[in-house]
């Protein structure tokens, strides 16, 4: 029929339709207004998704507020969050379990790009590097307004959808879409494949690569043994003397933090004694440092350090700028330090810290775990990004990335997998 007639007849009530069309639009309005979403959240984003759900946004005008347990029983999943590298298989797997027709929402930068962790280590740069995404609500976060105007513009799509034929049809009848799509593995450095050739394209030329971690440093000091000044706290101090005289063979060595106050010194013990000197430290009565708060480290590469020395000289009576360079190499090692509260006793809190010999074959220290409980998670995600074996821990594994990863993201000589990649590339 003549598109000019169907329109006037249309303005006047009566509505021509094709055949297709008197079949998919009581199906896909039917559709469109019972989508049911996968119970499904990965970071930040789900807690929008949920308060779109609730009573203030009440997603349930839509139809949409059935969130179903089983992908079995979903029409629509919701990639609300951060889609880390080790939870992406998981998401494909899920994907595929859904019966067709079905739908792919992703909500927030995260979900789309990789979002504010975009150049990270472990985070997928959008969902729709393996499945097909329908819908895209960007934001950091999406407010429950726009999650819901993205269904809206999901249920056009499915209002505009044939159920019969290959043209604007449902996927189910387009073999462009396989109905189980590839589910990546962890590899070595990344997930294998990167991304899914036959929806997405790799977007290695939008990385940034890092810049390259300084291995000669230049300060400028009023002393050129700035970095071996010993700490005056006369705290740490008194703590030193005391430990020193109730663990027999232990030294500890009082290292002054050239930048900040005498709160922020350091006490570094060796590995071999670090167990029992934080067990004095937790039960000694004077101090009682029962509460961790925190485990970080530091990964030094080798490195040369020039210190530059200004000093005044009076010479024959007037006077002259001197300026000394020294430099100092410190070998590569990582330090692990840990922050001590007690809550018992007023006291400040302290640093501890235990250094790795070095960076390759003896990279470990004591675990502290049999002593603070807290340190078990954090020792292990030193153990992960580091790659610091902790002797004693309980429970030592990766924690953040995957068992087959060979790499410790937060070592300076990191290589992102994208450089990698593009390496390769350059290299064929
Ligand atoms: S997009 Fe922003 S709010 Fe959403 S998961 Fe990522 S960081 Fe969180």
């Amino acid at each position: 029929m003549d598109e000019v007639l169907r329109e006037y007849l249309s303005k006047h009530g009566v509505h021509v339709l094709k055949w297709q069309d008197l079949v998919s639009f009581p199906t896909n309005w039917s559709r469109g207004n019972s989508v049911w979403p996968m119970t499904f959240g990965l970071a930040c984003c789900a807690i929008e998704m949920i308060s779109a759900a609730m009573a203030r946004w009440d997603i349930a005008r839509l139809g949409s507020e059935v969130f179903r347990p089983s992908p079995r029983q979903a029409d629509l999943m919701i990639v609300a969050g951060t889609v880390t590298k080790k939870m992406a298989p998981l998401v494909v797997r899920l994907f595929n379990q859904i019966p067709e027709p079905r739908y792919v929402m992703a909500v927030g930068s995260c979900a789309i790009s990789g979002g504010p962790f975009r150049d990270g280590y472990n985070v997928l740069n959008g969902i729709d590097r393996y499945i097909p995404v329908d819908v895209y609500v960007p934001g950091c976060p999406p407010q429950p307004e726009s999650i819901i105007n993205g269904l809206l513009e999901l249920q056009r799509k499915i209002a505009g959808e044939r159920l019969l034929g290959k043209e604007n049809g449902i996927r189910i009848h387009n073999p462009d879409f396989p109905s189980e799509y590839p589910i990546p593995e962890c590899g070595e450095h990344d997930l294998e494949p990167p991304y899914n050739s036959s929806i997405a394209d790799l977007r290695v030329n939008d990385y940034v690569p890092q810049s390259p971690a300084q291995r000669k440093i230049v300060i400028s000091a009023v002393d050129e043994n700035i970095l071996n000044k010993v700490s005056e706290d006369s705290f740490l101090q008194d703590i030193q003397k005391k430990a020193e005289a109730a663990i027999s063979g232990l030294k500890l060595k009082l290292v002054k933090n050239p930048n900040a106050n005498p709160q922020q010194d350091t006490i570094f013990v060796e590995p071999e004694y670090a167990l029992r000197f934080a067990s004095f430290l937790r039960d000694e009565p004077e101090y009682l440092f029962d509460f961790l708060t925190c485990v970080s480290a530091t990964d030094w590469l080798e490195q040369e350090i020039q210190i530059s020395v200004q000093s005044a000289e009076q010479v024959d009576g007037e006077t002259v700028v001197k300026k000394k360079n020294t430099i100092a190499k410190i070998p590569a090692h990582i330090d692990v330090c840990y922050v001590l509260c007690s809550t018992k006793q007023k006291v400040e809190p302290i640093i501890i810290c235990q250094s790795t010999h070095n960076r390759a074959d003896d990279c470990r220290v004591a675990s502290l775990t049999p002593v603070w409980r807290s340190a078990e998670f954090q020792e292990r995600e030193i153990y992960d990004l580091y790659g610091v074996e902790f002797i004693g821990h309980p429970d030592l594994r990766r924690i953040l990335l995957w068992d087959s990863c060979v790499d410790h993201p937060m070592r300076k000589d990191y290589v992102h997998p994208e450089e990698i990649r593009a390496g390769k590339e350059k290299n064929v």
